[in-house]
């Protein structure tokens, strides 16, 4: 598809009807999460009309989209609906009906990116075995269907083992480690048998956790977002440092490991890559999100274009923008709820309230309704001059935390 024409067709009108914002299609986003509400943010900029498709009535993003239609993003009658009053439609999560994708689409339904990237990535093994296909390095992986299978797997891969559901994973939660043989049937049982499809995977013994940001317009061209380093906590994303302090060459490579991997993949939009770095200097690719991703939150305040900018640019058809930090260094730090209700507020509350007192930093609630321990509530980002300010900043932020906290 020629990108001159969704270029004309979606902006920048040539006929005398008055333009209303920076393009007249309705962007229709399914989920409504902290995503949707930060693509909604970043579409009421350029007058971007973005609909979401969310269950719930008082989601993140329902707020600050320009309409919200209450649904489910995994029901066929209800996203057909939806796809009726947009002019494109993208995704927040990947956890969607994909089939009702497929099939909109040959109706002449315009998705971005395409079903068929939301088919290969929503399921972590059919993704595996996609990009082992198109050459990206990964971890050694195996299909699982019964204990046996998972002992040979043991066998061949050895402990710890990482035993992963295939289907409706997020935040680790389809994630069970094995650290003996003896452990496979309470991780096999912790992600509920076998009857929603499982696979293992080698342990990778990395050094770091890089992440690479990947845009793609809707001519097929391609830019980079600086790599970054991700801290995990109990398989959570944590805390975001960009750019990551690795040399060069490694950078290079994760950039190219990112690019390749995006490229095996059809549409437009904001691609996120998971990486491992080993300690010798390898690079395993990890997964891919077909969206906007928590490493790329940073991205509002550190760089020329926010990952969420560039995401409507791309899907809508506007030429991509810069992707380069404007900042030199970037921490970005995720609200993880620490306690149930009330007090998980008042926790998070503190927090905030001294972090809205530091220099550079920027905070992010994304007004959950609820409350739940380990939930993605919010984030802080803080921009400055290095990464050793950043993080002495963020330091000091969570010292004073724990000392309020004892
Ligand atoms: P997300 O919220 O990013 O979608 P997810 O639930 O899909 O997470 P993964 O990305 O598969 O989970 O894994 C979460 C984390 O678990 C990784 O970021 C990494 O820290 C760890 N992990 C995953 N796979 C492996 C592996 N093969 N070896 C070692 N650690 C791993
Ligand atoms: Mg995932
Ligand atoms: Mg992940």
């Amino acid at each position: 598809q020629a990108s001159s024409d969704s270029y004309e067709t979606s902006s920048l009108r040539k006929d005398d009807s008055p333009v209303h914002g920076l393009s007249e299609m309705i962007v229709g986003v399914l989920g409504g999460g902290q995503l949707g509400r930060m693509l909604s943010q970043a579409a009421s900029q350029m007058a971007i009309k973005v609909m979401v498709l969310d269950p719930l009535e008082n989601c993140p993003a329902s707020a600050l989209s320009y309409d919200h239609m209450v649904g489910s993003f995994d029901d066929s009658a209800t996203v057909e609906e939806f796809a009726k009053r947009c002019g494109v439609l993208t995704v927040e999560i990947e956890h969607v009906d994909v089939a009702t994708l497929e099939k909109l689409e040959q109706q002449g339904v315009d998705c971005q990116p395409k079903a068929s990237t939301i088919r290969i990535i929503q399921d972590k093994y059919l993704q595996k075995v996609h990009f082992s296909k198109h050459g990206i390095p990964l971890p050694e992986f195996m299909e699982i269907k019964d204990v046996e299978g998972a002992r040979k797997a043991g066998d061949l891969f050895g402990y710890p083992l990482m035993v992963k559901s295939k289907r409706l994973a997020y935040d680790g939660r389809g994630n069970a480690v094995a650290k003996s043989e003896e452990e496979l049937s309470s991780a096999i049982t912790a992600l509920g048998g076998f009857d929603r499809g499982l696979y293992v995977e080698k342990w990778a013994p990395f050094v770091k956790e890089l992440a690479v940001i990947v845009a793609r317009g809707r001519n097929s061209s391609i830019l980079c977002y600086p790599v970054v380093e991700t801290i995990h906590r109990e398989n959570i994303c944590h805390i975001v440092k960009a750019p990551a302090a690795v040399p060069w060459k490694i950078r290079e490579l994760a950039t190219d490991v990112a690019r390749k991997a995006v490229s095996s993949l059809e549409g437009a939009g904001i691609f996120a890559v998971e990486l491992f770095l080993t300690n010798d200097g390898q690079i395993l690719l990890n997964e891919v999100a077909p969206r906007p991703h928590n490493s790329g939150h940073h991205t509002i305040e550190s760089c020329y274009t926010s990952q969420f900018e560039q995401h409507l640019r791309a899907v809508v058809g506007l030429p991509l923008g810069d992707p380069s930090m404007k900042t030199p260094a970037a921490i970005m730090y995720n609200l993880l709820g620490e306690d149930e209700g009330e007090h998980g507020f008042y926790l998070a509350h503190q927090l905030i309230g001294r972090a809205l007192g530091i220099p550079g930093a920027t905070v992010h609630w994304y007004d959950k309704p609820e409350m739940r321990k380990q939930r993605k509530m919010g984030h802080i980002t803080i921009v400055g001059s290095s990464m050793g300010i950043v993080e002495a900043r963020l330091n000091s932020l969570l010292k004073e935390d724990s000392s309020d906290c004892q």
